[in-house]
């Protein structure tokens, strides 16, 4: 059996494997599958699965190329101790809140959940096309994903992973988690740029023809472990699943019945895995998109308008600092109708004018969201209310999510049981959480109030970050701007 997965903007169609191999489409499109499948086992026979059965099941539906055998072995792989937590994603309930945590990974934010699994996904899919080439994983980073990435390419046969940082714009935390990266073939590179500086210079080296055919010579082949990989967007429809299970098992909800999702969000891959999970069947009623300030999607749920024309603000939840949300595309290829021109149409407005409007007949498909934003300080009240009334500490990018489930409760009155997508560990974002629970921040180390915040909550130190900042420096590379690529052919020892 086998499924097709074509491209947003319409150009040729191609089957999983390589459509996970390339990443992104050639027309510049993303890969979506040509239907999205359907259940075909009942909820009471999936609430008898554990996570790694759950995900062999759901992925098995969208990747029918690979073998049984291969994809658990990819599952297997991916889902094992390197999550600090047994049951992979435990879910934490006050009242009709359930929180979906997400960040017991190796890095402790919600990327581990489909990082592990991608290195995986892609060595198999080499051996079906019977690659021979190395495949190098080159990423830019604001923090999280090249962590994640470096985790979950470490020591995978057949590739290599090269990971570029701004030096200067990175937490201390941050920096030093990938610094002492293991793995022989895990390469980081500090830059004396921005965010921006170092994603430029991966995108010139993939768009160089010369530097990729110098590289290809010597049997290299460059890959992306960006988040528009079909690859990284398909493990995480599972959770979404567990979630409804793990609900249906402690009695909160009967067979069938619906549930409300909240997901912080950013690059809206996330909440299109819970909306391809309700596409599935699976009993989820309304997805409320959770913003921080930055709230294109807000305005744009209000008004069917994309409009990014506007100032990026630096928040305390920075993984959802995005003006572009480049999983949206997929939202659009659904909602309107599979019309790929329709669809090419809008992302060339967006590029040429930074924005988009919606048709009407278009417009109306959205009521299964509902956006919401939620302020700095307001975020910060949220993280302090929760902990002094029940107890429990969330990070800055799910007290967001948290303060949307509030608004939509009490501007709906709908009470249904909500999954709340936990995307961080509260030590991942310590300061500010430490700042909102009253700790005095001032003339201290990241370091120093990872302590003082477990001190303070009685949470367990994660043990991916304990004692970090004695460990080993592994990394020392640095280099300049515009020396990327040049940077990479040393690493790898291909000559000119
Ligand atoms: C990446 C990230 C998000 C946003 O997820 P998207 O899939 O990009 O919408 C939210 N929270 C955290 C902690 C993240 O790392």
């Amino acid at each position: 059996m086998s499924m097709e997965y074509k491209s947003t903007r319409g150009g040729a169609a191609v089957n999983c494997v390589e459509a996970i191999i390339k990443g992104i489409a050639d027309d510049g499109g993303l890969y979506i599958p040509s239907e999205i499948p359907k259940l075909d086992r009942s909820l009471s026979d999936l609430k008898t699965m554990d996570y790694r059965s759950l995900a062999k099941y759901v992925i098995g539906k969208f990747f029918p190329d690979f073998t049984p055998e291969e994809l658990s072995a990819c599952v297997e792989g991916a889902y094992d101790e390197k999550f600090s937590r047994e049951e992979i994603v435990p879910v934490e309930s006050i009242e009709k809140a359930n929180f979906l945590e997400l960040y017991h990974g190796p890095t402790l934010a919600f990327k581990d959940m489909a990082l592990s699994i991608l290195p995986y996904f892609i060595s198999t899919a080499m051996k079906k096309l019977s690659y021979s080439d190395e495949v190098v994983i080159l990423t830019a980073t604001s923090g999280d994903t090249g962590k994640a990435a470096l985790e979950g390419f470490k020591d995978v046969n057949g590739t290599k992973i090269i990971v570029f940082y701004p030096k200067s714009g990175v937490s201390e935390v941050q920096e030093r988690q990938m610094i002492t990266q293991e793995g022989d073939n895990t390469f980081v590179v500090g830059i004396d740029g921005n965010f921006d500086d170092a994603q430029n210079g991966v995108k010139e080296a993939f768009n160089n023809e010369s530097f990729r055919s110098a590289l290809k010579a010597s049997g290299y082949e460059l890959s992306s472990a960006n988040s528009i990989n079909i690859g990284r967007l398909v493990p995480q429809v599972v959770y979404y699943f567990y979630g409804y299970m793990e609900l249906l098992r402690a009695g909160k909800v009967s067979e069938g019945e619906s549930i409300n999702v909240t997901v912080p969000t950013g690059n809206f891959g996330n909440i299109l895995a819970a909306y391809y999970a309700k596409s599935m069947g699976l009993p989820i009623d309304k997805l409320v998109c959770a913003s921080n300030e930055n709230n294109v999607l807000f305005d744009f749920f209000q008004t069917g308008e994309y409009d990014k024309n506007r100032e990026l603000k630096l928040t305390i939840s920075p993984s959802m600092d995005i003006l572009i949300s480049s999983n949206l595309e997929r939202l659009l290829y659904e909602i309107s109708g599979k019309d790929s021109a329709k669809v090419s149409e809008m992302m060339e407005s967006l590029t040429k004018t930074g924005k988009y409007t919606l048709d009407e007949d278009i417009k109306s498909k959205l009521e299964d969201f509902y956006g919401s934003y939620t302020d700095e300080a307001e975020t910060l009240e949220t993280i302090k209310q929760v902990y002094e009334k029940h107890g429990y500490v969330m990070d800055t990018h799910t007290a967001v999510a948290y303060a949307a489930y509030e608004k939509y409760l009490k501007e709906t009155g709908d009470d249904k049981e909500m999954l709340i997508a936990s995307t961080a560990s509260p030590f991942k974002f310590t300061r500010s959480v430490a700042g909102a629970l009253g700790l005095d921040t001032e003339d201290k180390s990241d370091f120093e109030l990872v302590y003082e915040l477990s001190e303070k909550t009685g949470l367990e130190i994660p043990k991916s970050i304990y004692k970090i900042e004695e460990r080993e420096i592994l990394h020392k590379e640095l280099c300049k701007k515009a020396e990327m690529k040049e940077k990479i052919k040393k690493l790898l020892n291909v000559g000119e």
